[in-house]
Parts: C-alpha cells; structure tokens; sequence
C-alpha cells in the first residue's frame, strides 16, 4: 500500500506516514473520523500477519476488573454466540498466536495468522468479542472467570473463580510481591500501585454492575486502537472495521492515561512474604530509581545495557561486589520498562535485611567507583550483545508482528510517536560512538547517584499464612452454570472454520546434511540473517546417577569460570564481544523406544566472529580449571535459589516429568537432571557446603572427574545452522572439539523412580502431572489427535470451565504417551480424578465430521508453527539423532490426517486398561496435598 497524508479510505482518514527501516517498511497511522478510532498498519513482506485491538483500560482499584473483562468478552459474542470462541479458534484456526493480555494500563487483544482466510476470521471473532460480548445477557462468565462461591462436601461456602485461582497464584510469587510494593513506593497512587490482575480479596467484592459498567466505557471504538501488520489486503480490512463496528457507534470520549507522580519515601519501605517457616538470610531488598516520563530512546536504550554492565553475570561489578561481601546470594539490574514512567532497579535477592546499612553503603560504594571509570572493554562487551538480540530483532513466544505491536504500544498510548522505540539503529550508533566519552559513567551519576526519589524496598518472610478472605457461613451460593450446559455443536458451527482442503498436507521437511570428512558434523542451511547458531551434543547417556548430577552442575559452571589461559571476567567481556551468547543446558528426548541424553553447549555468533566464537568454545570444553571455591559455590547458590522460585512459579511440566519418571526413562533423567530429585541434591550439596567448606575438594574431584570423562574426552555431535552466504565465510574454520566429533549418540539409561510423591511449595494452589502408564500400547497420528481433544475439550471444561483452575492441559509431544498437568490449581482430589478418567472421555467420544476435522487442523497448526531457525536448528538435530527422518514425519502427519473416531475410541479404551496404575505428582500448598495425604508415597518438603 502507497498512501500519502490525508487520503481517505473507509472512513478512516491517514495521519501519519513514516518509512522505519528496523520494521522494513513504512508505518502509517490513520484515524477513523467518525467514531475517533486510531489505527496503526505496518506495511511489510511478513507473509506472518498480525491483527490486534488495544483499549487505555488504567487500573483504578485491585479488583481485577480488566483482567475479567480480559478473560470474559472471550466466553461468547453476539456474531458467534458459543460457550468458547477462544476455544474453538483454538481448535480450529491456524493461528500463529492467540491470546490476550491485560498490562496495568491496557489491555490487548492480539491474533497472528500466516493465512490470510483465517486472518479475517479471527479479526472477525476478535473484534466481536470485544464490542459485543454476551456478558450483558447474563452473569455467567463474570461468575465463571471472576468469582462465584461454592460449598464444598462439608457444606462450608469458598470462593472461585479462574482470575481469582489464576491471582492466588501469581500473588505467592515473592518476586511478584516485591514488584508490587516496588511500584507502591515508587509512585503516587496511580494504575501501577493498584494489583491490576486483582487481589483475591478485592476481586470478590466486584459487582456484576461495576464489570459492565467499566466494558461500556473502556472497551468503545472511540478508546480503541488497532494494529494490522504484515503483508495483506489492507483495504478489506478497514471496510470490515468501518461498516461493521465503527460508523456505527456513537463517539465518545478516548480514555487519557493518567499522568505519573512519583513519590520519595523518607525511610524504607518494609513488607513481607509468605514462605514456609522461619527463614534465615532469604530476605529481598530493592533500590528503585525512577527515570523520567518517557525517555528519549538513546537514554532508555543506554539504561538497559546499564543493567548487563553492572550486573549481568557474577563479574560484573556491582553483582561481583554484593556476592564477594557475602550480601546477598543473587543481585540484578532490571529497567522496568512498558510502563510510561520507567524504573531502573537494583534487586538483591535471599540477604539479611538487619544489613541493609552496610548493603546500602556498599552499592553506592560500587556505583561511585563505577561512575569514576568503567572497564571499557567490558563496556564494550555489554553494548554488542544488546546489538546482536536487537539485530536478532524477537522476543520468546511472540511473533515480529506482536513484538513490534507492544513497543508501538509502548510510547503511542501515552501520545508520542508510535516509531519512538522502534528505531534503534540511530541509538546504537550514537551510543557506540560516545560510550568512549564517559556516556554509561554519566547515566550513573544522573540517574543513579543524584536521582532524588530513590527509595528502598524491604522484603521479608514470614511464617504466617496469608489467608484470604472467606465468604460468609450463610452465603449463598452464586453457582457458575455454564459447566453443566451441554456443547450445542450447532452453536459451535457460527464459528468461521477452514476446511481440511485449506492446510498443507506435505510435512515441512528438514533439511539437515551430514558433512565433514575426518570430523562429521551436522549442517542445518536456513535462512538466519547473517548470524551462526551452533550446538555441541555431549553424549551422556551412559552417565551413572551420581554423574548425571555432576555434569548437570558442570552445565550451569562451564563458561561462567575462569579457564587456564583466561580469568573469569575476561572470558565473560570475551564472549559478550564475539558471541550473542553462549550457555549450556541438559537434553533428553525419546522416539519410539530410542532415548538419547546429552549436555548441550550452544553459542551463536555473526558469521564474521564465528572464529573467535568457536575457539572460545572449545577453550571452555578443555580448559576449565575448578579451583574458584567461592566462584562455584555462589553458582549453586544461585541455582538453588532459581529452582525453588520455579516451583512457585510453574511446576505443571516438573510435576508431570516426575509422574512419568515411575515408568520413563526419558523423564527419569529429566527428573535427576533439572526436577524434583536433582533440587534434593543441590539443596543437600549447597548445605553441606556450607557446613563443612572443606567438602568442596571432594566436589571439586567429581566435577573434574565428569568433566574429562564426558566432556574433554566424551563424544559429541556438533550442528551448525545458517545461510549460504555465512556458510562460504566459516566454512574452512575448524571445529570446535574435532577430535571427539561423531554423528551419533548413544542409547540412554537410567534407572526409574517409584511411588507419587507431593512436593509442599509455599503457594496458595498446586500444580498436578499425571502419566499413564501406557507408553508401549500408545503410538501413531491419532494419538497427536487424542492429545489436543482432551486438553481442548476435556480437561479444559472440567479443570478449568467447571474447577477454576487457571490452566491444564496434555504434553503435546509425538512420543508414544499421554501426560498431563494442571496449573494454579484449586484442586488435588477433582483434578486427579478428571485425569484417571480421561479414557473413559475418550471411548465415549461423539464428533461430528466438522469437529474432527477441526480438530486435525488443530494439531497440524501446532505441527507447522513457524519456530525461530535456533530453534528448528535444536529440533533437527534431535529428530536426526533420534532417527526420526523426514518419511517418519510425514507417515505420521499422513495418518493424523486421515485419523478416525474408532481410532480415537481405542486409545481411549487403552487407557482405561492403565487407569489403575497411572503415576502423578503434585507440587504446591501444603493444605491442599495434607488433605489428600493418602494418595501419596511420600510428601516432602521445599
Ligand atoms: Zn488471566
């Protein structure tokens, strides 16, 4: 599209008109004029489309109310009156994403489509669903998604609710609780300092009048502004916008922002956290420094690399500072950014709060000298790894399309230039160029230093449960009864479907080539942008327990200590200046009965430093030196401190993993590498640590043992991924490790785990896993069918529609096996339950042709989501290594294809035969897993 300023088109009048070479192409913004709409349209070559809808919703109070209106005006519109129309885009869409999000400030209603049929049908139901939701005919999904009371067996009244159970959750988060009193005593009362999500508290006190009230003024065209990106019809769109919704609305007036005080605490701020007992040392402390509104982008973007410079990895000088004085187990920088008055903060996490004067004084200590000089070098180091994740240019999970929409709506809600922070490349430059002259020194000193609202956040635990307010004795029940209404399949059919004729039937073949005459390698050509993206695979599948454990620590140490030729800090500012990263993880994954297990260490590089790159690698392989008692100890530390936040945070997968590690080896080794079992020995190691120094020469003698054993003189596979042009300059490079290169790995084993075990986090909810275990008698396309038919329609109606839990599902992975999680769960009892009789649902099952075959494009969407090339690089490596080769893939996709309801009813009766020794664990409150303590083998504790 080619218009100029001025032109008109659909009622829609274009404002503004700018070519952003960071988007590759030309941005325009134009205005509805009747209703007073704004609308954003990026016009580039992404043949991924992206569809959204943005209202100003700023939190006034904690009820939560725009998280509900979030969650509810998708629970049916007047256009597609269905229980679900999430759910049935969900089944029957092949989006590339689907979701909403409600930010303190706003609310969003994204869609992204590659297809351009279904682009305009999920702009249809999207739209909609935000402008005529069903929520004004009846209570139902208010009561549902918001708050309803129940009694439970017992006759005693409590609340639920899916924002309320999903709140509950996310509020036992420690880190979340900081964050809050963070934005509390950073600024005056204002839509940052409400709990936007809703407080459990505050949430039941929101009437159905006040919900409705808020839909008709926040959620009107003349508060919207939409977002279409990428390579479409442009003027179809506006046509639909302007004669279906806009020109007939009456305008009002467009909700403003709030402007932002910030507020100067003389003293610091304490609060607590629940945790589990009395805690010693597990205390958090912030210092928060509010920036300014909306700061120029070289000032915002400088800041960020601030951050890495002080504080990225343990060398950096003020984390380096804090651990060395033993302050504090963990220290980070974060600039708190999508907010229209940003905050740079300074966290320590697990300190002693009786400190917090000699704390104090040490970080201003560290920020002076800082602001007297930085290491240029390192400087140097920081600023080119921002580069390369700009260049990169994407954000886990988010298509370009919605990554560019959040930072347009960044800056455009509050009334400057949609482009603002899109437009890096000017920044960068000025930035490289006067880094020289003292830039990063002087943010310090004027942001840092002299900032005068800088305040402190303490936070310390406590033993005393919160508890959450219960409803009255007497209360009525306030029954959610769109549980118990029957799927009317003709409803359901409103929805606008694809047809099997409208999706691909070849599978997208990899195209991985073995190369190398005396050392093979795997070569992945896709295309990348000028960036090389390799992996080495360790073989460890022959590793004892007490070695999987040992290099599961080596994972998390190698690159992140000194080696013999380099010091700790200069290997950390060598890799920031050559590499956009490099880490090392476990790996393990099964096809049939093959299970491969590997230590995997991934680092990727422009092209032009590919050399340096991979001799920085192969340096870290074989000259690690184990020697930094202190340096390693820190890091374990840390890692204890990181895995129990996770199992607060989300342990659905971890509680899965070990359900199936009774009866899996792929998850017994998951489990021993990065689970439940592998957080009871670090937890042990770091104690013992620290009661008895002097046992880190024995560890010290393990983790070189595992280090030469697996690693300097292991076997390994090493894949490399990028374009032609990037493979013409590294080509005759040599590799990294050749001499140990192979281009096969080891069949895995391991011994299995046995019983079901709870693990009790501090947390309101819990998290259950579920295995059947059925793995030999499970296999085939239908299979991938029966996975996404009961997460889509099973478990989501009877988990989440009728029991409140925020999230659940099956583990969609082609393996021969059903697993399955809840997340922020009410229930231990009912969810199991429903587990246990997933079969039955199944052997039953009724299905139209139409909702099978929707359901079939389902599962081939989430077969063809297009995946960033790293991360299709790690997958073909895996699937060669596993022998599962393009011709696998395709039957498979070939009998998904043509799957049939007998098929769905035998694996339904298979898992009825395996009901009775299923395996499942659950993770989370101690209440809950006490209540039902029979189930268990053993309950332990975090
Ligand atoms: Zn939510």
């Amino acid at each position: 599209m080619k218009y100029n300023i001025g032109d008109t088109l659909h009622g829609f009048v274009v404002e503004q008109r700018r070519h952003v070479k960071e988007v590759g192409g030309d941005l325009y913004i134009l205005r509805h004029t009747h209703s007073g709409a704004m609308l954003c349209y990026v016009d580039n070559d992404d043949r991924n489309k992206t569809y959204s809808i943005t209202f100003a919703t700023p939190s006034h109070d904690s009820t939560g109310v725009f998280h509900i209106l979030e969650h509810s005006v998708l629970c049916g519109s007047q256009k597609y009156p269905v229980d679900d129309p999430f759910v049935e885009l969900m089944k029957s869409s092949l989006y590339t994403f689907l979701n909403a999000m409600t930010f303190p400030d706003k609310t969003m209603y994204p869609v992204s489509s590659m297809n351009d049929k279904d682009l305009m049908n999920l702009m249809s139901v999207y739209t909609d669903a935000v402008f005529r939701p069903l929520i004004y005919d009846n209570e139902n999904a208010f009561r549902q998604e918001g708050w309803h009371i129940e009694r439970d067996e017992n006759g005693k009244p409590y609340y639920q609710g899916v924002v309320y159970n999903e709140m509950k959750g996310a509020l036992g988060d420690p880190e979340e609780t900081l964050y809050q009193a963070v934005f509390n005593e950073s600024y005056e009362p204002c839509q940052y300092t409400t709990v936007s999500g809703g407080h459990p508290d505050h949430i039941v006190k929101l009437t159905y009048e006040d919900f409705i009230a808020n839909h008709k003024k926040y959620y009107h065209p003349s508060n919207a502004r939409f977002y279409l990106y990428g390579k479409m019809e442009i003027d179809e769109k506006l046509r639909f916008l302007d004669e279906e919704y806009l020109s007939k609305v009456e305008p009002q007036e467009a909700i403003e922002e709030p402007k932002i005080t910030v507020k100067k605490q003389e003293k610091p701020f304490y609060c607590t956290y629940t945790a589990d007992g009395e805690k010693k040392n597990e205390d958090y402390i912030a210092f928060t420094y509010p920036i300014c509104e909306m700061p120029a982008f070289t000032t915002y973007l400088g800041l960020s690399v601030l951050t890495d410079i002080l504080a990225d990895t343990n060398y950096d000088p003020l984390k380096k500072r804090i651990l060395d004085k033993g302050l504090a187990v963990e220290c980070e920088c974060e600039m708190i950014e999508d907010i229209a008055y940003p905050l740079f903060t300074i966290k320590l996490r697990h300190c002693d709060a009786s400190r917090l004067d000699e704390i104090e004084r040490e970080v201003t200590a560290c920020l002076e000298e800082c602001a007297a000089g930085l290491d240029r070098e390192a400087v140097r180091a920081k600023l080119s790894t921002t580069e390369f994740s700009l260049r990169e240019g994407s954000a886990a999970g988010l298509t370009k399309g919605l990554y560019y929409n959040i930072q347009i709506a960044d800056t455009w809600l509050y009334g400057y230039e949609p482009w603002r922070y899109l437009e890096y490349e000017e920044s960068l430059a000025t930035l490289k160029e006067i880094m020289e002259k003292g830039y990063f020194e002087d943010l310090i000193r004027v942001f840092l230093l002299w900032n005068q609202n800088r305040n402190i956040v303490v936070m310390t635990p406590t033993a005393t449960e919160k508890k959450y307010a219960e409803p009255d004795e007497n209360a009525a029940v306030t029954a959610n009864d769109r549980g118990a209404s029957d799927r009317d399949e003709k409803k359901d059919a409103c929805i606008p479907h694809l047809n099997i004729d409208d999706i691909e039937k070849k599978a997208v073949p990899f195209l991985t080539e073995v190369k190398g005459k005396e050392a093979p390698f795997l070569y992945h050509p896709l295309k990348t942008d000028g960036i090389v993206y390799a992996d080495l695979f360790f073989d460890i599948g022959q590793a004892s327990d007490d070695e999987l454990f040992d290099v599961s620590i080596l994972t998390s140490l190698l690159g992140n200590i000194a080696t013999s030729d380099t010091d700790g800090k200069t290997l950390q500012t060598k890799l920031g200046l050559y590499t956009g990263s490099l880490s090392m993880s476990g790996s393990v994954s099964s096809y049939d009965s093959r299970v491969i297990s590997s230590a995997v260490l991934r680092f990727k590089a422009l092209a032009d430093n590919y050399a340096q790159a991979a001799s920085l690698a192969e340096e870290i392989l074989t000259k690690t030196v184990f020697d930094d008692q202190k340096a390693i100890c820190d890091l374990i530390d840390q890692m204890v401190t990181e895995l129990q936040l996770g199992f607060i945070n989300n342990s659905s997968q971890i509680a899965a993993i070990r359900a199936a590690a009774t009866h899996n080896t792929r998850d017994a080794i998951l489990d021993k590498t990065g689970g439940i079992r592998f957080y009871q020995r670090i937890k042990a190691l770091k104690e013992k640590l620290v009661s008895e120094p002097e046992s880190f020469t024995a560890l010290k003698a393990r983790l070189e043992a595992a280090y030469d054993k697996f690693i300097r003189n292991g076997k390994a596979v090493f894949s490399l991924a990028c374009d032609e042009e990037s493979y013409e300059k590294i080509k005759d490079t040599p590799l990294p490790m050749r001499g140990i290169l192979t281009d096969t790995i080891s069949q895995a084993h391991s011994a299995l785990l046995s019983g079901n075990i709870a693990l009790c986090a501090p947390c309101d909810i819990v998290f259950n896993g579920y295995s059947f275990n059925a793995d030999s008698d499970l296999s085939g396309g239908a299979l991938l069918l029966a996975k996404k038919i009961l997460s889509l329609e099973y478990l989501w109606q009877k988990i989440r529609v009728e029991n409140g839990a925020y999230g659940c599902g099956t583990i969609p992975n082609s393996a021969k096996r059903l697993d399955m999680w809840s997340y922020r769960d009410p229930q231990v009892g009912i969810t199991l339950n429903t587990f246990r009789h997933a079969g039955e649902f199944l052997s039953k099952l009724q299905l139209s042709d139409r909702a099978l075959e929707d359901y079939i494009i389902s599962v081939v969407r989430s077969l063809d989501n297009p995946q960033l090339p790293r991360a299709t690089a790690y997958l073909s490596s895996v699937y060669y290594l596993l022998g599962r080769d393009n011709a696998a893939i395709q039957r498979e996709r070939d009998e998904l294809l043509s799957s049939t309801l007998g098929e769905l009813h035998t694996i339904g009766d298979k898992l009825n035969k395996y009901a009775d020794d299923a395996a499942f664990c659950t993770v989370g409150s101690a209440e809950n897993i006490e209540a039902h303590k029979d189930l268990y083998d053993a309950i332990l504790k975090l």
